[in-house]
């Protein structure tokens, strides 16, 4: 779409594999958007297949299962995904839980959990959120009680992605409720643990196709060593860290939304007809896309700052939160306008398009609101 350019960190090897995920996207994700929609989660075979083609976590190192290369693999994995508009494989989640335990975690824990998490076999979740908190993670009230050398987990969560599927979930609990940020520790809880209960799957509205949920721990009582790290009283401080990858990566998918909205509504538009003549024929129809096409292209070259840096390890919070933000906004007012040049097909949900509306809004809500992100640029300035 963007005539002659290619983005600094693209290479040979990685436009090779780029090929590669498109051939999984087509023959996995384009066929099943509906299907995954209807119900409300994806399919198991998309998961495994995704991590026999090494889609998931490639930039781990070998030993756990990854293929050691640079986080500009996991970028493009996002990016095609995202650009099919089947929201529904959350395998960023893998993504994101892959790299809390690859960064902070005890050698035994990684063995435990990295293979399967890069082969589709252990699908993860992470579960900050709760009922009564959520841009407040310090208020969190889920409990994790030291007894007899075990973790005795009481409390709920809620908006849990990958919460119908997840086989593990790294689960944000108070080791000390006495206290705020150094309270908090992260704790990995395998789902066959006793005392976990998934809720349904949640009824939104858009990204059907995601098992979000609630999460109940009534005593779920896990080893000692499920601790992340090891040590107690870490937990905000590892999320504070590995919360800008989250963030890298709905920036990344929102460019990669806002780049299929705009080619579906170009194609529409030359072939649609009103008053006798194509609708791109319309001057306003023009204007309207030449003023998507620019957002487009500053959408995509922020992100491939962010990939950039997410890449060669500089990417830092503030950068992250500015992409999150402005990234997801325009993704939102992009779709918008590509919806109404659909007219009423725009709002059917048989298109692509009406979709993609209804998937959009939550880009600005979850990985932290963006009046979050505003707040965390404004206090770096
Ligand atoms: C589909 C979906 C998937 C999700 N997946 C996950 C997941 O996998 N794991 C997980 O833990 N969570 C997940 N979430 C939860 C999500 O991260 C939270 O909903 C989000 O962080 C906001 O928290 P909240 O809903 O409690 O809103 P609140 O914190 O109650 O915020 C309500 C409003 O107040 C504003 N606000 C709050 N504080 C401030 C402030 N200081 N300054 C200015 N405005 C403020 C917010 O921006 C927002 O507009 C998901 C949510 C959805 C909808």
């Amino acid at each position: 779409m963007l005539d002659n350019y290619t983005p600094s960190w693209m290479d040979e090897d990685l436009a090779q594999f780029r090929e590669a995920v498109r051939r999984y996207t087509k023959d996995y994700l384009e066929p099943t958007d509906v299907e995954w929609r209807e119900n409300k989660q994806a399919s198991r075979e998309a998961w495994l297949k995704a991590g026999e083609l090494g889609l998931i976590l490639p930039d781990l190192p070998e030993e756990y299962g990854g293929a050691g290369v640079s986080a500009a693999y996991a970028a493009v994995v996002i990016h095609e995904v995202a650009y099919t508009g089947n929201t529904g494989l959350g395998i960023g989640m893998n993504h994101i839980v892959g790299h809390y335990i690859a960064r902070f975690g005890t050698e035994e824990q990684k063995k435990r959990w990295l293979p399967g998490m890069a082969s589709g076999e252990i699908i993860a979740a992470v579960a900050m959120t709760e009922p009564g908190t959520g841009s407040d993670l310090q208020g969190v009230r889920t409990k994790a009680d030291k007894v007899d050398g075990k973790y005795v987990i009481n409390g709920s969560k809620i908006f849990i992605s990958n919460g119908q599927m997840c086989d593990m979930v790294l689960v944000v609990a108070k080791t000390d409720a006495t206290q705020g940020a150094k309270g908090i520790s992260l704790i990995i809880v395998d789902c066959n643990t006793p005392g976990f209960r998934r809720g349904k799957a949640l009824d939104k509205i858009g990204l059907e196709g995601q098992d979000t949920s609630e999460m109940f721990f009534d005593d779920c009582t896990v080893p000692a060593d499920c601790l992340l790290g090891g040590k107690e009283g870490m937990g905000f401080y590892q999320l504070t860290e590995q919360l800008a990858y989250e963030r890298a990566q709905i920036a990344i998918w929102a460019a990669a939304a806002q780049q299929r909205a705009f080619e579906l509504t170009v194609e529409y538009a030359k072939e649609r007809k009103a008053f006798g003549k194509a609708l791109i024929e319309f001057q306003n129809t023009r204007f309207v896309l030449a003023e998507v096409k620019a957002t487009v292209t500053a959408s995509r070259t922020f992100a491939d700052l962010i990939i950039q840096k997410w890449a060669d390890g500089t990417l830092d919070a503030s950068t992250a939160s500015m992409g999150k933000f402005w990234l997801t906004d325009r993704q939102c007012e992009v779709v918008d306008k590509c919806l109404q040049l659909f007219g009423g097909y725009g709002y059917m949900r048989e298109y692509p398009i009406a979709r993609m509306y209804a998937d959009a809004r939550v880009q600005r809500i979850y990985g932290g609101t963006n009046e979050i992100q505003r707040e965390l640029v404004g206090r770096l300035l």
